[in-house]
């Protein structure tokens, strides 16, 4: 990697932090992978005026041919090195390569999207019953501060990056402090492909330090977060001060419904790729499985021989299944929550235990039988690879069962039946469900949480109305 890997971005200009030095950490060894000079207080205030000046003082906001334009090529430059940062997204977050390529081409297909969108988008006109003509101005917001968590370090930051920039904002992005590498080296792409000064920025840093000024500045005009439900609390708390536009992007305790008439071995292929892709550190992942009665016994069956078969490796070996899990920190707190799960009266069925001899951060699948809808595990986001199993007997209580937490991102519903599938999924409250399959954005739809998941919409024209603020001009001519 170039120095510029370590840096930040700002103003055009690769900037060493003044703030604090951070190690980050190879999460399949253990070791040291790179060291980050983080951004002081005083260094967000400079990226935020940039980013304002930018706004104000260039054509960016007003000009979208150039920002189509620019995006296409930003994602023809991020194709052509697509394999080098699949590379560093592994090694810095653990992912298996095959994973992190997925994640790659998916960023590629969103910034194109974005360009298209806007390029091919008409202004709204009508006349109207007075004789008076309508017609809806879509208007940048300004300058809006995108920080993201590090379980999908480039998707999940173009997710909010491609829309924001194709609507002609300006931005402050903040990646994960302990996932920055795959942004800092996207930086260096969206100076080459010639970025107006000021218009991306990118601080570096922790939630203490950088996260809180970044969100409680005034220059801010929009924050878009994705990260843990507390976090997105005090976010919204904070920007209720200016009244800024927010969303929020938070996590989940998602269900995959597996109905009587569902083939099995299709129902354990789908379990282990929502409940245990990206190590579970997924908000949808599907960490509660509900079975039918007469089914549970035979999948169980299945799902544990599968489980011991599957390949925990290192990252960047082309067969690897799983791979660590982000940190130390993380490990622990799964490991506490499997402790939970025993000792509030729950069977450990499976897995849960650490690998011997390995430094780096793994562990085994677990999954969790005998649970109640009212024990903590069953309740709470884990972010690991840990589910529970819980039987159900009719339609009803399946429902019920979907929607008993307080969550509501994502779901999965499998059965052979597709109204009773479709009947089912229209009762489930969640933002993405998924009938007969699991996990797969679409990035021309829409993605986000319905109850304490999230408020508003990334992905499709949704995802652009986030970034945009309409302008009603009525004429009487
Ligand atoms: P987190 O909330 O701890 O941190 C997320 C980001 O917010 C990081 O960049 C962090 O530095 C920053 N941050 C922390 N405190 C802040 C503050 N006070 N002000 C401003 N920024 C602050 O979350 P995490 O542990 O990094 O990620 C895991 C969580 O993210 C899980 O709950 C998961 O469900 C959620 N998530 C949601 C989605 C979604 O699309 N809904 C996608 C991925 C992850």
């Amino acid at each position: 990697m170039s120095q510029n890997n370590f840096r930040m971005y700002m103003n055009g200009k690769w900037v060493e932090g003044r703030g604090n030095r951070r190690t980050l950490i190879d999460p399949s060894t253990g070791s040291a992978l790179a060291e980050v000079a983080e951004a002081s207080s005083e260094q967000v205030h400079e990226a935020v005026l940039a980013a304002k000046i930018a706004f104000e003082t260039t054509e960016w906001p007003v000009n979208a041919k150039l920002r189509v334009a620019l995006l296409y090529k930003l994602a023809d430059l991020l194709e052509a090195s697509a394999e080098e940062f699949a590379q560093v997204e592994s090694r810095n977050t653990g992912k298996p390569i095959r994973e992190s390529r997925l994640d790659i081409m998916d960023s590629v297909t969103c910034i194109r999207y974005y360009a298209n969108l806007v390029e091919s988008r008409d202004v709204w006109q009508k006349e109207m019953e007075d004789g008076t003509t309508s017609r809806i101005h879509e208007e940048p917001i300004g300058v809006c501060a995108l920080i993201v968590p590090w379980n999908f370090p480039l998707l999940l930051g173009i997710w909010k990056l491609a829309p924001a920039l194709a609507a002609g904002n300006t931005i402050v992005f903040k990646p994960s402090e302990i996932t920055p590498l795959s942004f800092v080296k996207l930086a260096a792409l969206i100076e080459e492909a010639g970025m107006p000064d000021g218009v991306f920025n990118l601080v570096l840093g922790d939630g203490a330090a950088v996260g809180q000024p970044l969100v409680s500045h005034e220059s801010v005009n929009k924050v878009s977060f994705t990260g843990g439900a507390e976090t997105g609390r005090r976010i919204y708390q904070e920007c209720a001060k200016t009244l800024k536009r927010v969303s929020l992007e938070l996590g989940g305790k998602s269900p995959l419904i597996i109905f009587e008439d569902a083939d099995v071995e299709i129902a354990v292929d789908w379990a282990l790729f929502g409940a245990f892709f990206n190590q579970g550190q997924v908000c949808v992942a599907s960490s509660r499985i509900l079975v039918h009665n007469e089914l549970e016994q035979e999948f169980l069956k299945r799902l544990s021989d599968r489980l011991a078969h599957i390949r925990i490796g290192k990252p960047l070996e082309e067969a690897t299944e799983m791979g660590p899990v982000i940190s130390l920190d993380h490990l622990k707190k799964i490991e506490q929550y499997i402790q939970l799960g025993i000792s509030e009266g729950a069977t450990l069925f499976t897995g849960g235990t650490r690998i011997q001899g390995e430094d780096g951060y793994y562990i085994t699948p677990a999954v969790f039988t005998d649970v109640n809808q009212e024990m903590r595990i069953v309740q709470e986001e884990i972010f690991g690879p840990v589910i529970t199993v819980q039987s159900f007997h009719d339609e009803e209580e399946a429902i019920a069962l979907a929607n008993g937490t307080k969550y509501g991102l994502a779901a999965g519903i499998l059965s052979q039946d597709i109204e009773r599938a479709n009947r089912v999924a229209n009762r489930v409250q969640a933002g993405t469900i998924w009938i007969n399959g699991y996990h797969t954005p679409h990035v021309e739809t829409a993605w986000g949480g319905f109850k304490q998941s999230g408020i508003g919409r990334e992905l499709g024209p949704y995802g652009l109305a986030a970034f945009t603020e309409p302008k009603h001009i009525n004429m009487n001519s």
